[in-house]
Formats: C-alpha cells, sequence, structure tokens
C-alpha cells in the first residue's frame, strides 16, 4: 500500500535541465539570470508591478513590515485563522498583532469584525495582513474599500492561492504588497522559497536593499540600516521557473480534486466544504471541509492507518500562546473550524482512484 500525501512536491521535469544550466554558468549563488526570470514570470502571470524573489514566504512578509515601516508598538492587523509565517515578523517587529476572526461564507477575515476592531484598536492600525486560507480568496471588494477608508496599508497572505483569482484578477495583487510561498507543501515548490510583489517599484527596490544585508551603494561595506540574507538562490530560481511552466495546470488540478471528493462523498451529510465567494475563483490548495458531528481527529487516525494523511484545520492565532493577551476581535467561527475541520491529500498528482480510494475510508468511518 503507498502512502498518500497531504500535498507533496510535483515537479515538471524540467527542473534538472534549469539546474542543469545553472551548473554550466557556475552562478550557483548568491544571484543570477534564474532569479530574474523567476521574478518576471511572476509579474506575468500574476499582473503584479514587480517582484522580488526570497529564501521563504516569513521573510517575505517580514520585507513588506520593513518596507511600510511597522516598528515597535504599532498595531499591525491580522488574519486569526492563518498559519504562523503569516504574522510572526509582526513580533520580529515588535509591533501589536491584532487578531480578527473570520466569517462561514469565506473563513477567511470578517468585515464586519476589521471594521470593530478599527473602531475598537487602542491606536490607529498601521497595516492589515490578510490570508486568503487554504487557496480560497478572502472578501476583497469588502476589505480592500476599509483598507483604503481608513487609510491602512494592505499586505495580501497569498502564500496558499497562487493562481487564485477574486473578480479575474489575482490575489496577492490587491495590496500594496503580496507575498506567495514556494515551501516544500505548496501548490508549487522550490523546496523552500518565496516571492515579495508590489505595483510599486521603490517598495521593491527597498526591500531588495533589505534583503541583501542593507548594504549602501558604495565600493566597500557600508551599512546605516539593518538587513537580512534573504534573496533566493539562483539554484533554487531555476526550480520556480520550470514549476511557473505548470502553475496553470497545477491550480486546474487541485480544482478537479476538490470536485472529485465532493462528488465521492456527497452522501454524507455531516460534511460542509470550505466555501468559495460568488465572483471568486480559488485555487483550492488543500480541500478542506469541517465534521458536524464526527471527532476530527478520529477521521485523521483512521486514515493515518491506511497510510493517508490528513491534518487538522489551522489552530487561530488568539488561541496561541505565543499570543496570550494578544488584541483579537473574536466571533468564534475560527475555534469552531479548527475544532471541526480537516484538510485531506490534496496532492496533483492524485488520481481519481486515489480519491475514491481516500473518500471509501472516509465513508466507513463515517457512515
Ligand atoms: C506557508 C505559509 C506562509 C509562510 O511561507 P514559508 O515559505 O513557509 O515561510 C505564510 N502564510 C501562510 C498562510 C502559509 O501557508
Amino acid at each position: 500500500m503507498k502512502r498518500i500525501f497531504l500535498s507533496p512536491p510535483h515537479m515538471s521535469g524540467k527542473e534538472q535541465d534549469y539546474i542543469a544550466e545553472v551548473f554550466k554558468s557556475n552562478y550557483i549563488a548568491p544571484l543570477g539570470e534564474f532569479v530574474e526570470r523567476f521574478e518576471k514570470r511572476i509579474c506575468e502571470y500574476t499582473g503584479a508591478g514587480y517582484a522580488l524573489a526570497t529564501i521563504n514566504g516569513t521573510s517575505a512578509i517580514h520585507l513588506a513590515l520593513r518596507v511600510l515601516d511597522i516598528k515597535e508598538d504599532d498595531i499591525v492587523l491580522a488574519s486569526s485563522f492563518t498559519f504562523i509565517g503569516s504574522v510572526s515578523s509582526i513580533l520580529y517587529q515588535n509591533a501589536r498583532p491584532y487578531f480578527i476572526d473570520s466569517d462561514m461564507k469565506s473563513w477567511n477575515i470578517s468585515p464586519t469584525r476589521l471594521k470593530k476592531a478599527i473602531e475598537n484598536s487602542p491606536k490607529k492600525p498601521k497595516a492589515l495582513i490578510l490570508t486568503h486560507l487554504y487557496g480560497q480568496c478572502a472578501d476583497l471588494d469588502k476589505i480592500v474599500k476599509i483598507c483604503k477608508e481608513n487609510d491602512i496599508f494592505l499586505i495580501e497572505d497569498a502564500a496558499e492561492s497562487l493562481g487564485a483569482r477574486f473578480n479575474g484578477k489575482h490575489t496577492g495583487t490587491f495590496g500594496d504588497l503580496g507575498i506567495y510561498s514556494f515551501n516544500g507543501n505548496k501548490i508549487l515548490t522550490t523546496s523552500g522559497g518565496g516571492m515579495l510583489v508590489s505595483d510599486r517599484q521603490a517598495w521593491i527596490d527597498k526591500a531588495r536593499f533589505y534583503a541583501t544585508q542593507a548594504k549602501e551603494d558604495l565600493p566597500y561595506y557600508e551599512h546605516k540600516e539593518l538587513g537580512y540574507n534573504y534573496r533566493m538562490s539562483n539554484v533554487l530560481a531555476a526550480i520556480g521557473v520550470a514549476q511557473m511552466e505548470v502553475i496553470e495546470e497545477r491550480a486546474q488540478k487541485c480544482q478537479e480534486v476538490f470536485s472529485w471528493y465532493q462528488e465521492e462523498l456527497a452522501e454524507i451529510k455531516e460534511i460542509k466544504f470550505m466555501p468559495e465567494l460568488i465572483g471568486s475563483c480559488g485555487n483550492r490548495w488543500l480541500t478542506t471541509l469541517t465534521l458536524e458531528k464526527s471527532d476530527p481527529k478520529v477521521l485523521i487516525s483512521a486514515l493515518a492507518e491506511q497510510k493517508i494523511e490528513s491534518r487538522r484545520l489551522w489552530k487561530p492565532m488568539h488561541l496561541q500562546e505565543l499570543f496570550k493577551g494578544a488584541l483579537a476581535e473574536v466571533n468564534g467561527v475560527s475555534e469552531a473550524l479548527f475544532q471541526k475541520g480537516i484538510c485531506l491529500p490534496s496532492g496533483t498528482d492524485l488520481s481519481q482512484r486515489d480519491v475514491q480510494f481516500i473518500s471509501q475510508c472516509i465513508k466507513k468511518v463515517l457512515l
């Protein structure tokens, strides 16, 4: 019996050719032609103006905060229902996170809660980090408007949602800045990697400066500001360029896997799949659902016995010990989703038979 993983890497086949080119040129490090090609491809694909390739998505978010001059005691609004990499850099900057709960319509930030948080905030928040969870779009129409009206910078965490569109426009390109991740389990992977995008060239230039140790433009090593070593290597960018050739295929496959599950599991009445907002088209990076009466832990261990990997949904940030006492606008939605939810294997190399097998195992437990 083969092991079925949640979201394993899926190479296009071109990666090793491009890596071979990198080795031939000996531009193994630090930068090189493929880094530029990868950045250019991301801009062409998403419609973003400018892009900067980074070592991972977390560092891209950190750079976004630096570029926006988020510092000590500044308030940064953020999705509570997200992965830690989305918000840890708020603490790197000694700023104060203010977590916003979700709504049931999108599982992402509730625009109503967001407004409340802005009203209740002890001082004016500077930025919002908005996650598009599991590749499904947040309510961008309302959220962009709220940010504009309140003069709050919008950083889109599109780490999971490359290829997702809202009214035909790519997630990651609505905000002042956006980020993507190419971590091992994402829809595309470079083993580890990230991308910062913006329509404002000055911000991407500034981020590039911070990401390369904040070296002043002088013929010796002069430093006035704190920087980081956050740039992606040319070898990994070569993987990224090869992966970008199949992004549309991969996103379509994730959606197909989702529709297979929908069909196979339709008879289980207690299952509710993650919704999709009207006007949006998520990438369905992971197929996720809630169980209205059964315990997800029981299902997860039953699947593990069949060598099928499944997982709980993200534990909300406002419930994490790390963020004990942090500001939060809570309505119980993300906590309930965490208690009831599970992620199913959603790799882009799954066959319809794999999904049928997984669904059979789920039915044995739930029916
Ligand atoms: C993966 C992920 C990140 C961080 O990306 P890394 O490349 O792993 O640093 C940030 N936010 C979300 C929502 C993610 O899923």
